[in-house]
């Protein structure tokens, strides 16, 4: 497989970082680690649409950020011959940017709209007849003399990405013929995906700093990736000749991240938690009391916090898991039914 960049997109979404992801990002599916059966999934449907001369359904992927899926729209585009065409949710205001994006697309070109729960209503009504029946109505001419026309368009396939696959209507949902969810990496993947990094960023990494950096990065590439970028800045600074298990601590630590692959955030949301053990605490109120976006602390933090068994959803709130307890030293509270058990340490 070749390390090169996949080819040129249209960027409508920019965040600072994108160049440096983007450099990362595998080219072909052989460099994409993990994921086995979306994979192996994505590659039937993409044979099977080639095949038949048909273009690619449109496909939906969740799952927390980070864990690739814009990598794999880039793929799926790729392996398509597809141009690809990037925006996302909040992005696209009013019908018109979205027609104008529509009516560009070639025969069996792939639009990629991520955070598309986060797409406005009408703007999701809207793009309906697009997605099933390769239609759009086009507004033309203004008040008294407002009309519309009704224009084909060449059959695309819309790739769609989201952090929360159940704010999305389900009339929305069911158009996406393909719908694929991407789990947590394991180690032994996120080690995999770190040491390729470090070969494209040109930085030594030793083995077992890569194991390391594998451990603590909550199952998500982009959080190793980051953390690779960090530890090489740190080795580069004190003019270590590798980023070694040594320096892998170390810069972990200047990081923030303990041993359990927790940060100062997961420790505040615990610590709010801690403050009435076993009384709910809403997404709402832990929010402001770790000033910190309820939609990160839901789509960010709490997915690997609930993982993991450090804190637990229920109906009326969250409240600390049974390692929640373990990690702070504190007597879960009779009626809550969690007790702390001695699972080992998974992130040894
Ligand atoms: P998402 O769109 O789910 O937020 P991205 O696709 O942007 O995630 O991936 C974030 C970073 O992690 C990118 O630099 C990407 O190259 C890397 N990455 C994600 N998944 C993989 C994977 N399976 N193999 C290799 N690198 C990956």
């Amino acid at each position: 497989m070749s390390d090169e960049h996949p080819r040129a997109v249209t960027p409508t979404r920019a965040p600072e970082d994108a160049a440096a992801e983007q450099s990362l990002r595998p080219a072909s599916f052989e460099g994409f680690v993990g994921q086995p059966r979306v994979v192996r999934n994505l590659q039937t449907w993409i044979k099977a649409a080639q095949t038949g001369g048909r273009s690619l359904d449109h496909v939906l992927f969740t799952g927390p950020p980070g864990l690739g899926k814009t990598t794999l729209a880039t793929l799926v585009s790729g392996e398509l011959g597809a141009e690809l065409t990037m925006t996302s949710g909040p992005v696209i205001e009013r019908v018109h940017d979205l027609a104008g994006m529509l009516t560009k697309l070639k025969r069996g070109d792939v639009l990629f709209i991520d955070e598309i729960h986060r797409l406005r209503t009408h703007i999701e009504e809207y793009l309906y007849s697009a997605m099933e029946d390769f239609r759009i109505d086009v507004a033309i001419d203004e008040g008294a003399y407002a009309r519309s026309v009704s224009l084909s368009l060449e059959r695309f396939t819309l790739i769609g990405a989201t952090t929360r696959a159940g704010l999305l209507s389900k009339p929305f949902r069911d158009r996406f013929g393909i719908q694929e969810r991407l789990r947590a990496y394991e180690e032994r993947e996120l080690a995999q995906i770190v040491r390729r990094s470090a070969r494209v960023l040109g930085c030594e990494l030793d083995d077992d700093a890569a194991l390391l950096i594998a451990a603590r990065a909550r199952g998500t590439p982009r959080v190793a990736n980051r953390f690779l970028a960090r530890l090489r800045d740190v080795a580069l600074a004190e003019g270590a000749p590798s980023v070694s298990r040594e320096v892998a601590a170390r810069g972990l630590e200047m990081l923030g991240v303990d041993a359990h692959g927790l940060d100062d955030m997961d420790r505040r949301i615990l610590e709010v938690l801690a403050q009435s053990p076993g009384t709910p605490v809403g997404l709402k109120t832990l929010a402001v009391a770790t000033s910190e976006e309820d939609s990160t602390i839901e789509d960010v933090y709490e997915p690997y916090l609930i993982v993991r068994g450090y804190v637990r959803k229920t109906a009326r709130g969250r409240v600390l898991g049974p390692r929640g307890y373990e990690l702070l030293g504190i007597d879960p509270p009779a009626e809550s039914g969690a007790s702390p058990t001695k699972q080992g340490s998974l992130f040894a």
